[in-house]
């Protein structure tokens, strides 16, 4: 076990059983994976490819049917070090409705750490700076009911940080959320991780949230199928699409035009870079 992994995947595998037929199903199927501290990982994938089973191995809500993963240099499948993960390794769900507990948002953040026995006064202390981490201070005696989906996350990332996390793995956590409560919450995810150094891992289906990881895995069926940095997978335009995943427009629009002979660059990811790349051409 190497110690600049937050998390490591040795050859996991997982299989669900069927309660009905007894059918076994593998949800994922030989994976190697390791996220560095620090680091910002995206995980793409269709539907089905095994997104959230990975997840829930990162903090361990699921243990490996075979394999191991390691949280922090911890063996998941140690159950004697299950809550000492989860206070490492916490997680944002889609719903943020599902993850409210409390009538008040400070209540809601303090949860976590109680539930740690951290005391007291100690608690005052993390959920003011918690809630002022996310920019959610001022709403601190709001009923969380009231606000919207995208301050409903931003709790639930002040709770996860109440914990004093060394890593927050989201699963889809702006999918429920309009644009502007995406924009907020991946603001927020940012600046826990460029500001306060945690480790995140971030399960998406936008394109432009992936484009601001530091690495992007894709999976499918239960594999890795592609790994790199946003510009080595999104010039894969159509290893990409046959997995059935998008890229980002502009991504497309290069890969488009270098398929009509212009010679343009095929790792295009932003509008900016688009621009350069055509005023070079005339
Ligand atoms: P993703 O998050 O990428 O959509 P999942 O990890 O949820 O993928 O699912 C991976 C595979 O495991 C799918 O084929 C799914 O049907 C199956 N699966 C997920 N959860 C269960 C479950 N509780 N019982 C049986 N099969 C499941
Ligand atoms: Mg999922």
């Amino acid at each position: 076990m190497n110690n600049v992994n937050m998390i490591q995947c040795d050859n996991l595998t997982y299989k669900y059983v069927n309660s009905e037929d007894k059918l076994e199903k593998y949800a994922i199927n030989g994976v190697n994976l390791e996220v560095k501290k620090g680091e910002f990982l995206v995980i793409l994938g269709h539907n089905g490819s095994g997104k959230s089973t990975m997840a829930k191995h990162m903090n361990a809500l699921l243990l490996p049917s075979g394999g191991k993963v390691y949280v922090d240099g911890i063996d998941s499948s140690d159950l004697s070090k299950t809550w000492e993960i989860r206070s490492r390794a916490g997680m944002v769900f889609q719903n943020p409705d599902n993850q409210i507990v409390a009538t008040i948002v400070e209540e809601d953040v303090a949860f976590g750490p109680e539930n740690l026995g951290v005391p007291p006064e100690e608690i005052r202390n993390r959920v003011d700076e918690s809630l002022k981490k996310v920019g959610m201070y001022e709403y601190r005696r709001h009923a969380p009911h009231l606000l919207s989906g995208g301050q409903k996350q931003r709790v639930a990332i002040a709770g996860i940080l109440a914990m004093r996390p060394k890593c927050i793995i989201l699963d889809e956590p702006t999918a429920m959320l309009d644009p502007s409560g995406r924009k907020e919450v991946i603001r927020t995810i940012k600046d826990v991780n460029k500001e306060y150094g945690i480790t995140i891992i971030l399960i998406t289906h936008y394109m432009e949230e992936a484009v601001e990881a530091d690495r992007i895995v894709v999976m499918d069926e239960g594999k890795v199928k592609l790994e790199g940095t946003p510009k080595e997978v999104f010039s894969n335009v159509s290893l990409m699409k046959k997995i059935g995943l998008d890229v980002p427009q502009v991504t497309e629009l290069a890969y488009e035009l270098r398929n009509c002979g212009i010679n343009i660059k095929n790792d295009i990811l932003t509008i900016n870079e688009m621009v350069d790349e055509l005023c070079r051409l005339k």
